[in-house]
């Protein structure tokens, strides 16, 4: 089946209920797609069950709901997709992109985290696997929002998880197995996962697949600059009492107040804000990567 022009995507992690900061993702994903009359989708990253609240991606998805903001194709969960992870994985061991290491934590404590070569000897029953990183490898890429990207990914990586060793899919491998498989063409998330394009790129690259366009929307961040407390985020996004924090969330993409204040429904303020977005507005978040072109819009 072809892709669409355009079909963007919400990937929220069910680590609790939806927040200032995920709603703005939401939104923003949502406007830009809309503003390209693309599709928007949503899918629910289940991947590490101890960091899952119970019930928390029902509630998310009713919060969405809520808001209006409706998945114009299937939701899938992270957590029923593991054959297409494995498939994926194992391509990647027979082409020699991954390796099994049985490297731990404290193994790689001297140079900082980042692995660049097995240091042990030792076997483990269940090795985690990686993608191997070659020395010099550096991923350039244009973001929408935010220009021109670089990471050298050998020095400030190194080779990264696909598999951990206790079980759990990495998120890295899951996001690009999903969104190739879900036919995403633009992935608009939070700036906090800028700097994890470069290591999904590689991983679309090592497996065949096409990268996505990405735009990465501003922080949510308090006066000090510091990301907002999930419990000071929270109370915000009440699906009770949608408009506020619409309308907050709409203010932070750097929309203009006006444009949404008068609308007494979530359905007409999504029309509203809908024919009022300008792309060119959205702040620019402090970015994780070198920057060295201006905004691109
Ligand atoms: N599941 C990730 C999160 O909630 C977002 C993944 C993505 O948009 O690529 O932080």
């Amino acid at each position: 089946e072809p892709s669409p022009p355009y079909r963007g995507r919400f990937a929220p992690s069910p680590t609790g209920d939806l927040h200032l900061g995920s709603l703005v993702a939401a939104l923003g994903s949502w406007l830009m797609a809309r503003a390209a009359g693309g599709e928007w989708w949503v899918r629910i990253e289940d991947l590490d069950p101890p960091r899952e609240v119970a019930g928390a991606s029902e509630r998310q998805l009713a919060t969405l709901v809520a808001f209006s903001l409706v998945a114009d194709g299937p939701v899938v969960r992270q957590s029923d997709r593991g054959a297409l992870y494995q498939a994926a994985l194992d391509r990647l061991l027979a082409s020699g992109h991954a390796f099994e290491c049985h490297c731990s934590r404290a193994d790689l404590a001297a140079t900082g985290g980042i692995h660049r070569a097995c240091v042990t000897d030792r076997r483990r029953d269940q090795p985690a696997v990686r993608l191997r990183v070659p020395d010099g490898t550096s991923v350039t890429f244009h973001d929408l929002l935010l220009g021109r990207q670089q990471q050298a990914v050998d020095r400030e990586v190194g080779d990264f998880v696909l598999r951990r060793a206790d079980g759990p899919w990495a998120y890295q491998l899951a996001v690009v197995v999903d969104d190739a498989a879900q036919g995403i063409t633009d992935v608009v998330r939070g700036a906090d996962l800028l700097d994890s394009t470069p290591r999904q790129i590689l991983l679309q690259r090592a497996l065949g697949l096409p990268t996505p366009r990405h735009a990465h929307l501003p922080l949510v961040v308090d006066a000090n600059g510091r990301k907002l407390s999930k419990s000071l985020q929270a109370v915000i996004v009440d699906p009770a009492d949608p408009l506020p924090a619409l309308r907050a969330a709409w203010q932070r993409l750097g929309q203009s107040p006006g444009a949404v204040a008068n609308c007494t429904t979530t359905e007409a303020l999504l029309q509203a804000a809908w024919r009022h977005f300008d792309a060119g507005r959205i702040p620019q978040s402090a970015p994780a990567l070198r920057r060295d072109a201006q905004q691109s819009f």
